[in-house]
């Protein structure tokens, strides 16, 4: 007599008979995570320099964050926006405690709050013109990526990304990364605002220099503007500055955010000005789901990780000597590696050639990292990850790097 046979389907064949395929996922299926560590389903282990793609920002289940989250979610989870939460408000508190006089908004990711910061720019060329639909353009950068809902889409000037959307939103213009000229000559009496990554982090980390986010600033105060920044992989701490614009000492009328704000839990809020902020009244805008008690605990867990175990000092502290040991990979191995940009735990590695075959190698040696445009590996460790472990990452990618030599 024989047994029935117990058929077990794998994760990858479910997902090819059953997830829509617009992603070309990695041949791996992550199944548990311990800090800077993650396990696939074949128990082996991996330093995780992907964080979520800069969402994990302290790690796989940091104890002060789950017991936060479980601590909420067995209290009280989701209660709309028609009602206050105690959790909203003090997240809010919070955030215009790190931005400056203003308000919060929040939405659930971060193309939401791109759409938000679109029509809040829609709303402020509204009050300057004194009619609708006369002051509505956006100046944005070559090279940007402001999410894939149709605001933001357009204003991401990205064939692989645009094609068969469009027809786009109309009102997009696209200037010079870095060239405060380029966007002065795109700005008319129809401008109502500029919209720049302060790190582009899709495009290949490429930074915004102080003195250009500083001539942005001048623009804007000279022609009306409203300065918005996109901070969704940028900020929350990633550069060592709680936003990555505090690095060229600029203020902005805008900010979006949300990749590492909930640590892993999908929270996107923007802040605004105090003059913007009150561009938004009931019923203009809106979200079921925006700044959930649930979400906005794990938002308050990241802050207090942040804050009590003094993430930025550290961030900024371990990325010299991580950056140093990067660059002088780069040297080494000039054939392959051609620039390290960015900043604090926000690095792009520049190389030579497509870097698809250096991820998967980089993979097989126990390292995960991110691709970015224009041949770039991104390196996203968590906030805390160890000054070991950045270490053992750039001992990782010399490994990988002899290994090809
Ligand atoms: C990831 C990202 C977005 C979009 O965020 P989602 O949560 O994926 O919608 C927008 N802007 C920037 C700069 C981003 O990095």
């Amino acid at each position: 007599m024989s047994s029935p046979s117990i058929v077990r389907t794998s994760t990858a064949e479910i997902y090819d008979a059953h997830v829509m395929k617009n992603y070309a996922r990695a041949a791996l299926t992550l199944v548990r995570g311990h800090g800077t560590q993650v396990w696939d389903d074949a128990g082996q282990v991996y330093l995780d320099f992907t964080s979520g793609i800069a969402v994990s920002a302290l790690g796989h289940c940091h104890p002060h964050w789950v017991a936060a989250v479980q601590r909420q979610a067995s209290e009280l989870i989701h209660v709309s926006n028609l009602f206050r939460n105690p959790n909203q408000g003090e997240l809010a508190r919070r955030l215009v405690g790190y931005a400056g006089p203003g308000r919060v908004l929040f939405c659930n990711s971060g193309a939401e709050a791109d759409e938000a910061l679109i029509k809040l720019a829609r709303l402020h060329g509204m009050r300057k013109a004194g009619e609708e639909g006369k002051c509505y353009k956006i100046v944005c950068a070559k090279n940007a990526f402001h999410g894939r809902m149709f605001g933001g889409m357009s204003a991401t000037p990205q064939e692989k990304i645009q094609k068969g959307f469009r027809p786009l939103v109309p009102g997009f213009a696209f200037a010079e990364l870095n060239n405060v000229e380029s966007f002065a000559a795109l700005v008319d009496d129809q401008t109502a605002a500029i919209l720049v990554e302060t790190i582009q982090g899709e495009a290949g980390i490429n930074p915004c220099t102080p003195e250009f986010l500083r001539g942005l600033r001048r623009l804007c105060d000279e022609r009306g503007l409203l300065l918005m920044l996109d901070e969704v992989q940028c900020g929350i701490g990633r550069t060592g500055k709680f936003y990555a614009f505090e690095h060229a000492g600029v203020r902005a009328d805008a900010i979006a955010m949300a990749k590492g704000l909930g640590g892993g839990f999908p929270i996107g809020a923007i802040w605004a000005g105090e003059a913007a902020a009150e561009l938004f009244q009931p019923g203009n805008h809106g979200t079921t789901f925006g700044g959930t008690p649930l979400a906005c605990a794990a938002g308050l867990a990241v802050l207090d990780v942040i804050e009590r175990e003094q993430l930025l000092a550290h961030v900024s502290r371990a990325s010299v000597t991580w950056h140093e040991a990067l660059g002088a990979l780069a040297r080494e191995y000039s054939q392959h590696i051609t620039a390290i940009r960015g900043r604090g735990f926000l690095v792009g590695v520049q190389m030579a050639a497509d870097p698809g075959p250096w991820l998967v190698s980089l993979r097989e040696h126990g390292l995960l990292a991110v691709a970015s445009g224009n041949n770039v590996i991104r390196l996203l460790p968590p906030l805390n990850a160890t000054v070991a472990e950045l270490a053992r990452s750039v001992e990782i990618f010399r490994a990988v790097l002899t290994a090809k030599a």
